[in-house]
């Protein structure tokens, strides 16, 4: 039998005694933890899913994992049941970050623990930790790579022999996703010098974070905008030479466009420099196709892993361990987070990062699924 209190949680104190929903009694495999995840039409949701839910399990848990198809409303209600419920701790992948503080309010009635997994949870204190990767990093890794696939900079990070002038457009995820804002930024901090020198031309004039964003991060919307750019900028016969895109889902919406406007079909038959995130396994196939240009490789089995940790902290009383208590202010308190690093995946990189690790197989790879 283990004593389990939670001591950490913000709605009881370290050492309350009035602790009834604690599983003060009773072992590990009396306590389920919900599990809420965003969609399943994003594979990295799936893998990250399946993940939380194969740790905790491992640890001794029962869960509860759900998915809400990407609808707030449905997103509330499962939360609501899981609370209802008696669930023990909350970890959740916001749909809508902003849209989530009547749930996290009646956790904190009941003293149950939350979690934001990936995604910050914001306007509300009830958020007693966030695991995530570094967002800022991840969009400082996206522009980087467009600026080495331009050739403006060397894989080094040294100027490399393109001076420009390079016709790009921007494109940024989802406003209500506070990660969409941490990924913009950090490109936008890393390409501003080489729009201010004329290296890149943003051509649209489309810079500003509203301007581009792509609402709940879907391809379809991102391929449309692209038509879109191609008629209205670019039927005067100029070329697009880059894309940022901030998520794979999106790349190959923006690849389409492309290739129905005739560019490609790869890179070396003039296909723009296209960015991408998550190493989602359609994309790995066109990057080693040479049709994407690159992805940010974010290991969600590690990202699962550092959730299980945290939950465990918080279900036997601890603290868990914070390596940042300073970048994620949710709008109403910093959330003391655990983050992550990610890495630029090119052709180069999908041995060594993502076959050798297990992530993908090879066969995966070449046919894509
Ligand atoms: C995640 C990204 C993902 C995007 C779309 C973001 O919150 O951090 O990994 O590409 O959502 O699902």
């Amino acid at each position: 039998v283990v004593a389990l209190g939670l001591t950490a949680c913000s709605g009881g104190g370290a050492g309350s005694t009035d602790d009834t929903t604690g599983a003060a009694s009773g072992d590990k495999g009396d306590i389920t933890v919900g599990v809420a995840m965003p969609t399943q039409t994003s594979e990295r949701w799936i893998a990250d899913g399946k993940a939380v839910k194969e740790g905790l399990e491992k640890a001794g848990y029962k869960v509860d994992l759900q998915y809400a198809g990407d609808d707030i409303p449905t997103q509330q209600q499962q939360i609501d049941q899981m609370i209802t419920k008696g669930e023990k701790l909350l970890i959740i992948a916001s749909i809508d970050g902003t849209a989530l503080a009547n749930q996290l309010q009646a956790a904190a009635d009941a003293k149950i623990p939350v979690i934001a997994y990936d995604r910050l949870i914001r306007d509300s204190e009830n958020v007693d930790f966030y695991v995530t990767f570094d967002n800022y990093k991840v969009g400082v890794q996206q522009a980087t790579s467009l600026l080495t696939g331009l050739g403006v900079l060397k894989a080094d990070g040294t100027p490399g022999d393109k001076k420009g002038p390079f016709n790009v457009e921007l494109f940024a995820g989802s406003l209500d996703d506070n990660n969409a804002h941490f990924f913009y930024k950090g490109a936008m901090d890393t390409l501003q010098p080489y729009i201010n020198d004329g290296t890149l031309v943003v051509k649209s004039g489309q810079t500003d974070i509203e301007q581009v964003a792509t609402l709940r991060w879907l391809q379809e919307t991102a391929q449309k905008r692209m038509e879109d750019l191609l008629t209205s900028t670019y039927s005067d016969g100029s070329k697009v030479n880059g894309v940022l895109s901030p998520y794979d889902g999106l790349s190959r919406g923006i690849l389409t466009a492309l290739q129905n406007a005739g560019y490609g079909p790869g890179i070396a038959d003039g296909m723009p420099v296209v960015t991408g995130q998550d190493a989602e396994i359609a994309s790995v196939k066109l990057i080693n196709d040479g049709v994407q240009w690159s992805t940010i490789f974010k290991d969600t089995r590690k990202l699962a892993d550092q959730s299980v940790k945290t939950a465990e902290a918080f279900l036997s009383g601890g603290t868990p361990e914070a390596n940042d208590t300073e970048s994620y202010d949710n709008g109403v308190k910093v959330v003391p987070s655990y983050l992550l690093s990610s890495d630029i995946v090119g052709k180069d990189e999908i041995q060594p990062l993502l076959i050798d690790s297990g992530y993908w197989t090879a066969d995966e790879v070449a046919s894509g699924q």
